[in-house]
């Protein structure tokens, strides 16, 4: 079949999967239950999912639960919500442990074949052995010999922790995953499913072709780095159809893993942030998790885009944060509501000397080319807020613009000795030209009712861009990664609730993290990047 990535707009995969038939296709999305869901286990859900309809065939979803030492429920909690976050439309959910019983089982039809045998070459030996293609002194083993230690393994008696069942394979074969690889492995630790039932656990090098035959799984979609197991995959899965009529074949299909610039996607590492208080739990904004993601404003229909347009490209490349912001951008800017917010750091008072003598109220729309958006009240009165880095801008006997409103020209400016403006007066000249002025400034009228805003926005958690595997990333954390601004926002915010996204004009896309609820707390809004700005 022909790999053609689409990039362009849009695009999906217009790449097939082989042996596919119409109706019959089953892929799976196995997450393990040690962390949330990153964008990168996004794109298997999604890709999974897009091929599962492709064909009018089924997802199945797993829990990779084979590790009772990693795993935990409140990941299996998160890694639910996750799922219905991105909108996976999937058949059921199943748990690996489910299979215990029958993995338990296939392990013992193995045994006897002759195929595994039990080992108890101390751990660091065995992993030199397989580097040098050594066999284990215990290959030769009989069947009966085997039997009892696995017995053993069961029980999690002192003499079977000691065990694992290996394969009996290729131990000079050029490629390693083949060199005896463990099938299962003693372990008496409590499973947060099974609790103490069984003490031994499969390897996912074992569990995990035998429940994808098991379960019907036709097609088992793999990152490309995993290229090297393929070979495993099937030799496993054939020894097992010896031993068990009947077990179906699956058919693996490799893709590129997503990584991104100044990102790391790994389980493992983003527990380090998450345990050593570097960002605020799973769900923090500078998280590349699908939770921290969405938190930060990204929208579901813009990460389905980007990950389609990548199409089936095996291409391992670091992908840029800020393509798949400007996709949101597109999707948000024409719909989100326009507001105005001023900083309160040096916040210019300006007198208006021709002002309304009055606050006046003036109803505007709250996005000029969307109605949907509704209306908001637009207050004007002779005492006004300008930022300080608008209004350093403007010389004296300068005509500027004051957007919604008119044109405005300065009469005088004061500045302190360091040159920071203090205060301003301009009158109105409503009768100008708002196309012939340079600066077109948003403003706020002075007003008890202005809401008081918290405005934060984030950079990189890693200083590097490309994150390599052998790269130390604690090394490269990025020091200062959440910038805070103070800010008012015009007394339409008041009414915002948590995850309504907006844009304050000339200023950028936002998004409501936390809404007023108390008095003297301010609004906390996230900024959106909107793929123009350097930071995510
Ligand atoms: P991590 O170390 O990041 O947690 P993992 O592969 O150990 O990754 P799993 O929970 O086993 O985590 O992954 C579930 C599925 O998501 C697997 O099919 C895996 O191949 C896929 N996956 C994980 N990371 C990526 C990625 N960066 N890009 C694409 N697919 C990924
Ligand atoms: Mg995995
Ligand atoms: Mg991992």
């Amino acid at each position: 079949f022909v790999k053609k990535a689409t990039a362009d707009a849009g695009g999906s995969f217009d790449v097939g999967l082989p042996n596919a038939e119409m109706g019959k296709v089953v892929t799976r999305f196995p997450p393990e239950p040690s962390g949330f869901l990153h964008i990168g286990h996004a794109k298997a859900a999604l890709l999974n999912q897009h091929f599962a309809e492709m064909y009018k065939g089924r997802l199945l979803v797993r829990f990779d639960d084979t590790n009772p030492s990693k795993e935990k429920d409140e990941f299996v909690d998160n890694i639910i919500k996750d799922i219905k976050d991105l909108g996976l439309t999937f058949e059921k959910i199943t748990y690996t442990s489910d299979y215990f019983p029958q993995l338990l089982d296939m392990g013992e039809r193995l045994i006897k074949a002759g195929v595994l045998y039990a080992d108890d070459t101390p751990v660091e030996q065995m992993r030199e052995e397989r580097l040098n293609r050594v066999e284990s002194k215990c290959r030769g083993r009989s069947v009966a010999e085997n039997l009892a230690a696995w017995e053993e393994m069961k029980k999690g008696t002192d003499a079977g922790v000691n065990y694992a069942l290996r394969f009996k394979f290729d131990m000079k074969s050029v490629n390693g995953c083949l060199r005896d690889p463990v099938a299962f492995r003693c372990n008496p630790t409590h499973h947060w499913r099974t609790g103490l039932k069984f003490k031994v656990y499969p390897t996912y090098d074992f569990a995990c072709p035998f429940v994808d035959a098991y379960e019907g799984v036709t097609h088992a979609l793999r990152t490309s780095e995993y290229k090297d197991r393929e070979d495993q995959y099937y030799w496993v899965l054939k020894e097992m159809q010896k031993v068990w009529p009947g077990l179906p074949h699956v058919h693996m299909w490799d893709y590129s893993r997503l990584n991104f610039v100044n990102t790391v996607l790994s389980k493992r590492k983003l527990t380090w942030f998450v345990e050593t208080g570097r960002v605020d739990g799973w769900a923090d904004p500078r998280m590349p998790t699908v939770q921290g993601i969405f938190r930060r404003g990204l929208r579901i229909e813009a990460l389905k885009e980007f990950i389609l347009q990548q199409g089936a490209s095996r291409n391992v490349t670091f992908q840029e944060w800020d393509k798949i912001w400007s996709i949101n951008k597109r999707l948000i800017d024409p719909v989100c509501p326009r507001h105005t917010a001023v900083e309160n750091r040096a916040r210019v008072p300006v007198r208006l000397t021709n002002g309304p003598p009055e606050t006046e109220v003036v109803v505007i729309p709250r996005h000029k080319k969307y109605e949907p958006a509704g209306k908001k009240a637009l207050l004007r009165s002779s005492q006004i807020w300008l930022d300080q880095n608008d209004a350093k801008e403007l010389q004296d006997g300068e005509e500027f613009t004051l957007m919604d409103w008119g044109n405005a020209v300065v009469k005088s400016i004061t500045k302190d000795p360091s040159g920071v403006v203090t205060s301003m007066d301009v009158a109105l000249h409503l009768e100008g030209d708002v196309k012939k002025t340079k600066w077109k400034l948003t403003w706020l009228a002075q007003s008890d009712e202005l809401v008081d805003l918290c405005l934060l926005d984030f950079d990189y958690l890693v200083t590097k861009r490309k994150i390599e595997e052998e790269d130390d990333f604690m090394a490269l954390v990025n020091p200062h990664t959440r910038f805070e601004t103070a800010a008012q926002g015009d007394t339409n915010m008041r009414t915002l609730q948590k995850g309504d996204v907006l844009q304050l004009e000339r200023k950028g896309y936002f998004i409501v993290d936390e809404p007023l609820t108390k008095p003297g707390k301010p609004m906390v809004l996230f900024n959106i990047p909107d793929g123009r700005t350097k930071n995510m």
